[in-house]
């Protein structure tokens, strides 16, 4: 099978034949339709963050496809059926996190494209019970956004404790923050969508955000202030200056949720401020298996558009050059 491998953090992901792999017990055995790209692929490609993926690595967490065989203790059954393989490959299903709906924190997960094979690949292998059937009514080009973009965005706003009439600051327009828009509004909140290129707030707009500002020509702080300041802010920017921003954005008892992960990024957080407004600082890692069913529900029943274009995979090293130079509106999507 054609893949898109990572052999060493300074060079561009190469393409290879590698032979298909055999579903173990528990295992699916995918034949991959699409597979998303997240900004985590090229911070995975590069080695950016403290904790390395080994090499070589087929990065790839927004894979959709169909089940084409199973390795033991896996029903028959589910030969045929669509599936999203996301960033939580497997836990262990046993630990206090898992037994509590906690499972991304499961200190034993395997990761999909990072720790295990993802989806830069016409096939991949799955944990059967990890990975998240993709009901009728969702197309593969719309699934894989769905299965990173707009889990994690989904539980940010979850774990924010978005309210009806909350107002909620999105930092960041793009893969993750189109879907944060909508996820937003569907809880009820009034969203101020933050960013700094034209096209993104145009689509910010077409989503329904009640304001944007352009964090370039204006000061989003002073701007977010200026109309009683945000209940919530959610970052998604891969910037550090976004995150302070979205910190002096907030009102009083404000929640900054933080889900971008810049590389060595450091927060300063005036510890003053903090207590007298009673401000939180949340951090949010994708969502569960459960929130993506219902990322996937709301999509079905017509609550969210996904916006995404679609590339080849011999085009992946071009594709993570557009994504870095910030010439995407919102989700590049390999199609195979
Ligand atoms: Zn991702
Ligand atoms: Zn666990």
């Amino acid at each position: 099978m054609k893949a898109a491998v990572v052999t060493d953090f300074s060079s561009p992901l190469e393409l290879r034949e590698v032979p298909i792999p055999e579903p173990a017990p528990r295992q699916l055995l995918v034949r991959l339709e699409t597979c998303g790209i997240c900004h985590t692929d090229i911070h995975a490609a590069r080695g950016d963050w403290p904790v390395k993926p080994s090499l070589p690595l087929i990065p790839g967490h927004e894979g959709v496809g169909i089940v084409e065989r199973v390795g033991v203790g896996v029903p028959e059954s589910r030969i045929g059926q669509r599936v999203a393989l996301p960033w939580l490959g497997s836990a262990c299903g046993e630990c206090g996190f898992c037994v509590s709906g906690w499972e991304t924190l499961c200190e034993s997960q395997q990761n999909t494209g990072y720790s295990i094979d993802g989806g830069y690949a016409e096939f991949a292998v799955a944990d059967a019970h990890y990975a998240v059937p993709v009901p009728e009514g969702v197309s593969p080009l719309e699934a894989s956004p769905l299965t990173c973009a707009g889990v994690t965005t989904y539980k940010a706003v979850k774990v924010g404790n978005v309210r009806p009439a909350d107002r909620v600051a999105v930092f960041g327009v793009g893969g993750l923050g189109h879907l944060a828009i909508q996820y937003a509004r569907i809880a009820g909140g009034f969203v101020t969508a933050v960013d700094i290129e034209p096209a993104k707030l145009n689509l910010a707009r077409e989503l329904d955000a009640d304001e944007v500002v352009n964090a370039k020509s204006e000061d989003p702080v002073a701007a977010i202030q200026a109309r009683g300041g945000a209940d919530v802010a959610i970052v998604l920017a891969a910037a550090p200056s976004a995150f302070e921003q979205a910190l002096g954005s907030l009102r009083r008892g404000g929640r900054l949720v933080c889900v971008g992960i810049p590389a060595g990024g450091v927060l300063p957080i005036p510890i003053f401020e903090a207590v007298i407004k009673g401000i939180s600082v949340i951090g949010s890692i994708v969502g569960t298996r459960k929130d993506l069913a219902e990322v996937f529900a709301l999509h079905a029943a017509g609550r969210t558009t996904v916006t995404a274009e679609t590339r080849k995979l011999e085009e992946i090293n071009d594709a993570f050059e557009e994504v870095l130079a910030n010439r995407v509106p919102a989700r590049l999507v390999i199609e195979y």
